[in-house]
């Protein structure tokens, strides 16, 4: 055969590999199911959301702050929230049993109707983070303020909207004479944003003492946000299935030190320095892989035709991915343990050299892998045996939780009946929640609030002017009814 012959085979057999190529691409992606029509916009479910927004702006107006544990827990602050929320939902009162755990936290027991049926729990928070700039609010953080259609101030979003969300919509439920066929548990932490340690760690070692195992767990998580997801036009629930895990790692160098003005080569700082910098450039690998690739999965559908065939077709396109959600930090954040250097201590003086230094750092791992993962990879970028390293803390991302089970049919179903042109889907909890604490005591774990939000209104979250609309409130009051109401319909395993 000649040459040029050989060259036209070849030619012809690339380009019946690029044919088949292409038409696994397209069938793929035909294969993919149809965005579903939206849907009629449910009925919603009476409600005085006047009277429950007035109830809301008051329980803001009780500074149950977390100080990270700088400060000693407000106690007076959290008794006189229990009191409040004791008075004001009554009925819930009457009809539930309510227990304090270690002192400041509520736990809620609604008996079921049917003993066999695996109990649930819906959690939130009684604590809220401080306000470190009060005179840069529209309206005082702890005023309690209804205004422009908004309930301002602190916990308007996180979380303490949710638990009175939560006693509003078993009221409503109780007036109406509903009965749960399972138990339901309403479990409010007093310091989620202190880690949880002390409330909703507690509350989970209590039901697991009883023997209780939960269903599911609803917490608070992710949100309904708008113009996040590049190609997607609907608003986006997701619903976060997943938490990340957390490592926190000191590094720690040794000399010794002398006089500024005779320094030998390296040194203490110099030593961390080149650790640190080592560390910045060789980042944990990035992963496409579950939840994010089932999120990408349930959005493709929403997508114009190009991107729905690169979602569908991960398996080719998974570098081309990694390389869009690497492009920003928050997005890089969902495909891989993401490194944080967050203190740096060294040297007392300009003219000593220093004995010693150290440096934190704070990993946030990806579901799929462990902190002892994060303490090889430290070891060996930083390969230095004069760098000492220790683990601080940490918790484990937990399991991925079904999208087939009871839990998620429910909150998917409520989602979207109150959102009925949202996109929902699946997906990853970057920060960590309450509800990472009941890993051991519920077979899934769900993180949402079904609350609207546009990107810019992330900021307001641990940060100024906190707000949550009203008709936002009153959706979540309706979604916590439907939610209670579906699981106890939903009896399949
Ligand atoms: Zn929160």
């Amino acid at each position: 055969m000649s040459t040029k012959r050989l060259v036209k085979r070849m030619g012809l057999a690339a380009l019946g590999i690029l044919v088949v190529l292409a038409a696994i691409l397209v069938i793929r992606t035909l294969s993919l199911p149809p965005a579903p029509e939206p849907r009629d916009p449910a009925k919603p479910h009476a409600i005085d959301i006047d009277r429950a927004a007035a109830r809301l702006a008051s329980a803001i107006q009780i500074k149950t702050l977390s100080h990270g544990g700088e400060g000693p827990v407000e106690g007076p602050a959290f008794l006189q929230l229990h009191d409040f929320l004791a008075t004001t939902y009554p009925v819930a009162h009457q009809k539930l049993t309510r227990e304090v755990v270690n002192e400041y936290s509520l736990l809620y027991k609604w008996e079921g109707t049917d003993p066999q049926a695996a109990p649930i729990a819906l959690l939130a928070h009684l604590d809220v983070v401080p306000t470190p700039r009060p005179e840069a609010w529209e309206h005082p953080p702890f005023a309690g303020v209804v205004a422009d259609g908004f309930i301002w101030g602190r916990g308007a979003l996180d979380d303490k909207s949710s638990v009175l969300a939560i006693l509003e919509a078993a009221e409503a439920l109780l007036a109406a004479g509903f009965e749960p066929s399972r138990t339901i548990y309403f479990a409010f932490g007093h310091d989620e944003e202190d880690s949880g340690h002390q409330g909703a760690e507690q509350i989970a070692k209590l039901l697991g003492e009883r023997g209780v195992h939960l269903e599911f767990v609803l917490d608070e998580g992710s949100v309904v946000i708008e113009g996040a997801m590049p190609g997607v036009r609907e608003p986006v629930a997701l619903i976060g299935v997943a938490e990340k895990g957390f490592a926190t790692l000191e590094l720690r160098a040794k000399a010794d030190g002398g006089h500024s003005s005779m320094p030998p080569k390296g040194g203490v700082i110099a030593r961390l320095a080149r650790a640190l910098d080592r560390l910045e450039n060789h980042p944990m690998p990035a992963n496409i892989r579950a939840p994010v690739d089932g999120m990408l999965l349930a959005l493709a559908p929403h997508m114009p035709f190009g991107m729905r065939m690169v979602m569908a077709n991960q398996w080719l396109f998974e570098p081309v991915l990694i390389g869009i959600f690497a492009s920003a930090h928050n997005s890089n954040a969902m495909i891989r343990t993401t490194t944080a250097m967050t203190v740096v201590r060294g040297g007392v003086k300009d003219n000593v050299l220093p004995q010693q230094g150290r440096a934190v750092l704070n990993f946030r791992i990806l579901p799929g892998e462990t902190s002892a993962d994060v303490l090889e990879h430290v070891r060996a970028v930083v390969d230095d045996p004069e760098v000492a390293i220790e683990v601080l803390e940490t918790h484990e991302p937990t399991a991925v939780s079904r999208t087939d089970a009871v839990g998620y049919r429910a909150i998917a179903e409520a989602t979207s009946q109150l959102f009925p042109t949202a996109a929902v889907a699946p997906s990853l909890v970057i920060a960590a929640t309450d509800s990472h604490h009941y890993v051991d005591v519920a077979s899934d774990l769900y993180r949402f609030l079904p609350v609207h939000m546009q990107p810019e209104d992330l900021d307001r979250l641990h940060g100024v002017n906190e707000r949550l609309a009203v008709a936002d409130y009153q959706r979540m009051i309706d979604f916590y009814i439907r939610v209670i109401q579906q699981s106890c319909a939903d009896q399949a395993p």
